[in-house]
Order: structure tokens, then sequence, then C-alpha cells
């Protein structure tokens, strides 16, 4: 690992003006699970840290808001997992947090690092043996010829194929969050669904945020659908491992019928995967287990297999039409 100064922000301002003066080599930190991790295997090498886990801006959460539940991107993702309202409520959002990494890593990790953290591709973390366009842009993607059973089978792109892999960004997706962030040109607000990129010809550019704009936090209008929701996460063990498909869904239904539905897919794409065409063949139906597996088949329409994880796609439909019916016995 590479030397690195590190300094912890006595204000919001001062940590943006840091960032933003400090070049490409200055970053924000968090709980450090992903940062460190990455600059541990040499994937990263800031020069400096700008510590802003005291800033008050960003801590803490508030979910009994008449309006939205506001989500400081300091909060730890074990302390909103617990929160009795959201299990109650949004059981999707606290199970989305409390199905992903360990205890003691929840304990320490914040949510707006979260949404942030980057692909398990093993060809990416794995350094310089290894073509990666994400990492050296220009130098090829090692996993389309490699073992690609992890990667992605929608949103992909000939320069990458990476899997998002969070759980929290998934959850938030179905439910239309809204990131604030402020930089120093001032603040604005990002809709969730438009976070994250796909790679496109440029996979080493992973978000919309500017690289010295901070998330604050993290908002979700208060709605019905909450309370029938379910994060139906599939893993190679059933705990402490990313998703191999995973999927967040919510309902609002008139006796069988569904009134409304949001889905949204992780594991399986190169983003947070909002099912849209999927949500809209639900509405009118009878939530058989017929037109779950036609709404699981939906939401995987168009994905694209590589050598080895062809059977993410029947895991994947399978994951969503498991989820609607989890989610129905909540309404
Ligand atoms: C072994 C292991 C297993 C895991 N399993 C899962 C899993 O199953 N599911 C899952 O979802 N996650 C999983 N994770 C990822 C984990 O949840 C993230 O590492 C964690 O949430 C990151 O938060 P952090 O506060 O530690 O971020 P940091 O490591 O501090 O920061 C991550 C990135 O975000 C930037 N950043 C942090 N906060 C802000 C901010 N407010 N504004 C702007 N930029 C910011 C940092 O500069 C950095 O680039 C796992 C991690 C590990 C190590
Ligand atoms: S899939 Fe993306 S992250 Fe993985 S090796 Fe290819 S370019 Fe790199």
């Amino acid at each position: 690992m590479r030397p690195f100064s590190y300094a912890r922000a006595d204000g919001q301002a001062a940590a943006i003006r840091a960032v933003s003066a400090g070049g490409a080599g200055t970053r924000f930190l968090a709980g450090g699970t992903t940062l460190y991790d990455l600059m541990k295997l040499g994937v990263e090498a800031p020069e400096r840290l700008v510590d802003i886990n005291a800033l008050p801006a960003i801590r803490g959460f508030d979910t009994t808001g008449p309006r939205e539940l506001v989500f400081g991107a300091g909060a730890r993702m074990s302390d909103v997992a617990a929160d009795p309202r959201l299990v109650a409520e949004y059981p999707a959002l606290s199970e989305s947090l409390w199905k992903a990494a360990s205890q003691q890593l929840r304990n320490m990790a914040s949510l707006g690092g979260n949404l942030l953290q980057r692909t398990r591709c093993a060809y990416f973390r794995g350094g310089e043996p290894f073509a990666c366009n994400k990492r050296v842009p220009g130098s090829g993607c090692a996993a389309r010829e490699g073992i690609d059973r992890g990667h992605a089978v929608l949103g992909g792109s000939e320069a990458c194929i990476a899997t998002y892999p969070g759980d929290w960004a998934v959850a938030l997706a179905a439910f239309d969050g809204v990131v604030d962030v402020a930089g120093p040109n001032g603040s604005r607000s990002i809709p969730l669904d438009a976070l994250h990129r796909e790679p496109g010809t440029t996979p080493e550019v992973e978000t919309s945020l500017g690289r010295d704009e901070m998330i604050l936090r993290i908002r979700v209008p208060v709605t019905p659908l909450g309370r029938a929701s379910t994060y139906h996460k599939i893993r190679d063990r059933e705990s402490y491992a990313f998703a191999l498909a995973s999927a967040a869904v919510a309902l609002r239904m008139e006796g069988e019928v569904v009134r409304e539905a949001r889905i949204a897919l992780g594991g399986l794409a190169t983003r947070p995967w909002r099912a849209r065409e999927a949500e809209r063949g639900l509405v009118g139906q009878r939530l058989t287990a017929e037109a779950a597996r036609a709404a699981g088949d939906a939401a995987l329409r168009g994905a694209r297999p590589g050598h080895h994880n062809a059977f993410r796609i029947e895991l994947g439909a399978r994951t969503v039409a498991d989820a609607l019916l989890i989610a129905r016995q909540r309404v």
C-alpha cells in the first residue's frame, strides 16, 4: 500500500474544498470498508483521505416524517437495518441492508459509501496481470474471455460486463430514492436510478457524481407500497456473500389484483436495474404463481449470457417470481 495522508474534516464545506483542491488523488473517507480494501489491493492509490465521519450534516436518519424517509449518508448500515419503522413498514429497505456483508462490516459501513462501492470483478480487483478497462481504460476486458460466472447479464458493453454488487441501491431504486449531494458549485439532487451508469465505452466512469461531490443524504418518498415489499437475495451461501441474483419488489393490491408494482434487480446487471416493463405487465393482473413467473421472465428480457453465467437468467426470473409471492403475503 502506498503512503497517504489523512485529515479529519471539521465541516462539510471544508471537506468539499479539500477534496476539490486536492485533485484526483484526494478522496472522501467514510467507513473505509471499500476504500481501504481497494488500497490494500493496489487498485486505488489516493494520496490524501478526508475523513467525513464526524460531520453532523451526514449523520443520523429519520423514518418518522409524513412525506419522506431521510437517511444521512454517514448513517451506519446496522443502525438503519434495525430501525423498527423500516422493519415494519419498508421491509425491503431493511432486508437489503441486513442481508449485506457481515455484522462487523455493517457496524462500520456507511449508507453513502455503500452506494459507491465498486465491482467485485476478480480481474478488476486482481490488479496488474489482468486487462481491465475499468482500472486501466483501453487495456481490454479479461472477463470477456475469462471466468464470467459472476458477471452481468444485463447492461453490459463490449468494454465491461462487471456487476454492480450493492444491495441497498437496488432497494432504493424500487422506491424511487433520491440522493442529495453537495459540491464546490452548490447542491443538487440525483434520482437513485440516475446515479449509477452503464459502462458503455467508459466503464471507469461509474456514477453521475462529480469527483468532489459529497453525498449528504438519501431520501425515499413515503408510500403505501412499503409494507408489501421484500428484498430477496440468492447467493452461493446464505450469509456474508454478494448476490448471484436479487430482487427488490413492492406491491399495492386490491384483493387479488395488482394495482401497482415495483421491481428492481441486483447481482445481475452493471447497475441497479429497475424492471419497468415487468412492473407494467403485472398491473391489473391477479398475482398467481404464473403471473409472477411471467413478470420474472419480463424482467430478464434482453439479458445476454456470457460463457459461464447463463444459469443466472433463469435464476433471476425465479428470484423475481419468488419475491413477488413473498411480498404478496405481506399485503
Ligand atoms: C467482505 C465484504 C463483503 C461485503 N458484502 C456486501 C454485500 O453483500 N452487499 C453489499 O451491498 N455490500 C457489501 N459489502 C460492501 C460494503 O457494504 C461497503 O464496503 C460499504 O457499505 C462501504 O461503505 P463505507 O462507509 O465503508 O465506504 P468507504 O470505503 O469509506 O467509501 C467507499 C467509497 O465511497 C466514497 N464515499 C464514502 N462516503 C461518501 C460520501 N458521503 N460522499 C461521497 N463519496 C463518499 C469514498 O471516497 C470511496 O470511494 C461488502 C464489503 C466487504 C469488505
Ligand atoms: S468486466 Fe469490467 S471490471 Fe471486469 S475485467 Fe472487464 S472491464 Fe474490468
